[in-house]
């Protein structure tokens, strides 16, 4: 078992795990640390349901089915610790790291690799530093990017359709027993910003990151879009 700040990871047998969505959700490598009662239900029906549907696309995901409302049953996979991050839309910490305006919109996606450690608060990382970790292989290396865009115009896609823009995400990548890469852990409000199209609001973490307005009736609103 391992708990995670708000999932935990159980054994299952010798090929899957199952996760637990808790209604846990924290920001600032956990400084900021609440309960909301119902984000563990709401992140893993969203979750389990844009993994179906990257599967339907093609793109290889971790997920195998739900087996209880907040519980879903995966493929045992090894996380690389990396975060992959796709930005379509500048605004976090890309604005205020770097010299670009608030909801400057990139003509292609940009793709940013952080190393997983919040002891270093999962730093940017360049590729001859992941090479050098050995985190990965140049093929790997190249395969995530690939699979990171290949998400990007599916999920980008697929919220637009719902009214959503999706300004940036994160997902993790794991790798199975074969070396297969295939996307992991979660994708959900606490890991994309989402934006309603017309109003611009978020519907996201950023809500509870800063204090911007009602988390979890955010999420119930991507919830509904996604769900009818
Ligand atoms: P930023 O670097 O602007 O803070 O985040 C970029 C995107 O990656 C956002 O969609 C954010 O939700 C996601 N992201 C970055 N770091 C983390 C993290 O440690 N946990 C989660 N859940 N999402 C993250």
């Amino acid at each position: 078992m391992a708990k995670g700040k708000a999932k935990t990871v159980y054994e299952y047998d010798d090929d899957h795990y199952l996760i637990e969505f808790r209604d846990d959700i924290t920001a600032f490598d956990s400084v900021k640390h609440d309960i909301v009662g119902g984000k563990g239900y709401y992140n893993c029906q969203i979750s389990a349901k844009l993994f179906e549907i990257l599967e339907e696309n093609g793109i290889k995901t971790h997920f195998v089915k739900l087996l209880e409302p907040n519980k879903m049953l995966v493929k045992k996979v090894e996380i690389i610790p990396l975060e992959v991050i796709v930005r379509n839309i500048a605004t976090g910490s890309i604005v205020r790291n770097y010299p670009f305006k608030e909801g400057m919109v990139f003509e292609r996606p940009i793709v940013m690799l952080d190393y997983k450690d919040d002891a270093y608060h999962d730093p940017l990382m360049n590729d001859d530093m992941i090479l050098a970790m050995g985190l990965v292989n140049e093929e790997e290396l190249k395969q995530i990017k690939e699979i990171a865009l290949k998400v990007n115009d599916v999920l980008k896609g697929y919220f637009e359709s719902i009214g959503i823009l999706l300004p940036d995400f994160k997902i993790e990548i794991g790798k199975d027993k074969e070396g297969n890469l295939l996307v992991a852990d979660e994708i959900s409000p606490d890991s994309c910003r989402l934006w309603d199209a017309k109003t611009k609001k978020s519907l996201d973490k950023d809500n509870y990151r800063f204090d911007k307005g009602d988390v979890l009736a955010g999420y119930k609103e991507v919830y509904r879009r996604m769900f009818g």
